[in-house]
């Protein structure tokens, strides 16, 4: 039995980013959850999805932030999701240099593909949802069906569907 998937993008899509208060994150203070986020990872994890974080942090491999700090602020953004009552099975993370040619670096599927000999996921049934071309491109390359979160004045890459916030795709997601 195959099970379906969410795969999240994280910076703009779970956590602010670019914004006033926010430039990077590279510590949890600096982690604010966008508004509905908390409420809509536990919409889909109690609708039988698995869900999962696939975020490039390429400043890792640049040099300004390390593994250790990225661990602290992933333990720190599941630690309350799994307080909200969502739950997330894994994050993985591309921590190589943006243009090191890595497989795993968004747009190339390679987080997706892995995760999904894993859990035993089912690609098709699955969605990648994300708020850059990267995110679309990468859920597109893996098979899954993609959902870009934007606001009306973004492209939409040739996402399957797009909504304003991750909560409204997960509304919409859940009468699916
Ligand atoms: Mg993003
Ligand atoms: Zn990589």
């Amino acid at each position: 039995m195959l099970n379906k998937a969410i795969f999240l993008d994280r910076d703009g899509v779970i956590n602010e980013v670019k914004t006033k208060r926010v430039k990077f994150v590279n510590k949890p203070e600096q982690f604010y959850f966008l508004e509905g986020v908390k409420e809509a990872v536990k919409i889909l994890s109690e609708a039988g999805y698995k869900l999962f974080v696939v975020t490039n942090q390429g400043g890792v491999g640049l040099g300004y932030l390390s593994h250790e700090h990225l661990q602290t602020i992933h333990d720190y953004m599941v630690g309350e999701l799994e307080t909200a009552g969502g739950r997330i099975y894994e994050v993985s993370c591309c921590t190589h240099k943006p243009h090191a040619g890595c497989s795993c670096r968004k747009p190339e599927p390679g987080m997706i593909m892995g995760l999904s000999e894993r859990y035993n996921l089912d690609l098709t049934a699955s969605y990648m949802i994300g708020d850059r071309e990267p995110d679309i491109e990468a859920g597109r390359k893996a098979g899954c069906k993609t959902i870009l979160i934007a606001d009306g004045s973004s492209p939409l890459y040739q996402a399957d569907y797009v909504f304003p916030t991750l909560l409204a795709a997960s509304q919409f997601l859940l009468s699916q």
